[in-house]
């Protein structure tokens, strides 16, 4: 991989471009969200975590929270607040980011 970062490589909400996670937060780009390819993040940042429900997801049942842009209110995906199978726990606490919302700045 080249290396010729000036700074942060971030992903920007895709409606106001408020700064919302870091490409090095990434910790998988293999899901599944709602509009198509969705990357799952260790950290968010500007951005409001809704209330919490249950849902059944393609690899069982989770509790998760919609996260939306603190500045604009756009969902641009939603935050695992707990799963309930031994082999989802890593998603605890980790934040979904769908592709189509988010735009990247400094690449
Ligand atoms: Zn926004």
């Amino acid at each position: 991989m080249a290396e010729f970062i000036a700074g942060p490589r971030v992903y920007s909400c895709c409606n106001c471009r408020s700064h919302v996670s870091l490409h090095d937060d990434i910790i998988s780009k293999a899901f599944q969200g709602r509009h198509g390819r969705a990357f799952l993040f260790t950290h968010a940042m500007n951005i409001v975590v809704g209330p919490k429900e249950d849902r059944h997801l393609l690899t069982g049942l989770h509790t998760v929270a919609d996260i939306c842009c603190a500045t604009c209110d756009e969902v641009l995906g939603w935050k695992y607040e707990r799963a309930y199978e031994a082999l989802q726990k890593y998603k605890e606490g980790k934040f979904i980011f769908e592709k189509l919302k988010i735009v990247k700045e400094n690449w």
